[in-house]
């Protein structure tokens, strides 16, 4: 049965998008890029329970960055050290991928190693204006291991 299951989710990842399996950007946890890592800030971060957070300037929608939490390891919260600093210092890259990617593409971009986590955007050609890049939300490994056992991988 639980075999099954699983055949049944490696077959589907041919067909079924990132955007089927994100998390959608209004939950996503983020931080603005002109936060200062003060006490009650680091403790939020810590709160949150993730490992990557994406870092946005002006609007949710404008992701520049992404934080690891062990970018904080040598961050002392009564030195109110920027943000910016941090970011600037690790300069991780931000990986965007379309929502239309399947999920058997997008396991072998994750299996690459650059990152496990990518956030999903589309181009907006509706309305008037221009077409323009538009942030849906992020992505993770687990999101798609999830999609091949079929069941919620619970965190510790
Ligand atoms: P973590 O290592 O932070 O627990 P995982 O890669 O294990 O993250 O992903 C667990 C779940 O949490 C996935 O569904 C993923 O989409 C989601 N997730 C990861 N980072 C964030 C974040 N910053 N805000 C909201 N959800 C997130």
């Amino acid at each position: 049965k639980e075999e099954l299951n699983i055949i049944q989710g490696a077959l589907e990842l041919r067909t079924k998008t990132v955007e089927d399996v994100m998390t959608p950007l209004s939950n996503c946890f983020m931080i603005h890029i002109d936060a200062v890592l003060d006490f009650n800030t680091m403790s939020e971060i810590m709160q949150s329970g993730y490992t990557r957070i994406p870092v946005y300037d002006e609007e949710r929608s404008n992701i520049v960055d992404i934080l690891y939490v062990k970018d904080l390891a040598f961050v002392d919260p009564d030195d109110c050290t920027t943000l910016k600093t941090i970011t600037k210092f690790y300069n991780h890259p931000v990986h965007f991928v379309f929502h239309d990617t399947k999920l058997d593409s997008m396991l072998e971009e994750f299996k690459k190693g650059k990152s496990h986590l990518a956030i999903v955007q589309k181009v907006n050609n509706e309305g008037e204006g221009d077409p323009f890049y538009e942030v849906l939300g992020l992505v993770t490994l687990e999101d798609v291991i999830e999609e091949i056992i079929k069941s919620e991988i619970l965190d510790e």
